[in-house]
């Protein structure tokens, strides 16, 4: 993981080629959006994360990684576009849990967006939802795909899939 996939793409050209069966390499996509970033006391202006995205599309390497964290309001075509131009094989989605007072999208678009995501392609996704999150993901037994999360929902428990319609209630 890093902030500056550029340098991957220096150190893929020297790597055995048997080795990009193992290796993930992977950045962090807050938001499509121009928002400047505050984290871990450093500023991230929309332009590094541009710059993230570009060197992640540009790299020629079969298992990639993104991890969308902490989360913020985003443009769903946009932000899918960006996923789908990197094509990696893992996304995970995590809201802040620092309390930075982020700009953050509501569950239902995040949840939305994941399915959108699951359903269009091939990565796995995770999600951590402000206390929503429950477990990893899971086989769903309807697509076959590990993309079933659990979430608490009234006191009760629902799953769902982020790659098809399965969804059931649990108590
Ligand atoms: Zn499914």
């Amino acid at each position: 993981m890093t902030k500056n996939p550029k340098r991957y793409a220096q150190f893929v050209d020297d790597l055995p080629n048997d080795l990009s069966r193992n290796v993930i390499l992977g950045t962090t996509i807050e938001t499509n959006r121009g928002y400047n970033v505050q984290k871990m006391g450093a500023t991230y202006p929309p332009q590094s994360r541009h710059h993230r995205y570009l060197s992640m599309k540009a790299l020629d390497w079969p298992r990639k990684f993104v991890a969308i964290e902490p989360l913020m309001d985003f443009d769903p075509e946009s932000l899918e576009q960006w996923i789908k131009d990197i094509k990696p094989e893992k996304v995970s989605v995590s809201y802040d849990n620092h309390g930075h007072g982020l700009i953050e999208p509501s569950k239902e678009k995040t949840v939305r967006f994941c399915r959108r995501l699951g359903a269009s392609r091939e990565p796995e996704i995770m999600v951590h939802l402000h206390g929503y999150w429950v477990k990893d993901p899971s086989k769903c037994p309807k697509c076959g795909k590990s993309n079933v999360i659990e979430f608490e929902e009234n006191h009760g428990h629902k799953e769902m899939c982020f790659s098809c319609n399965y969804e059931r209630k649990r108590d």
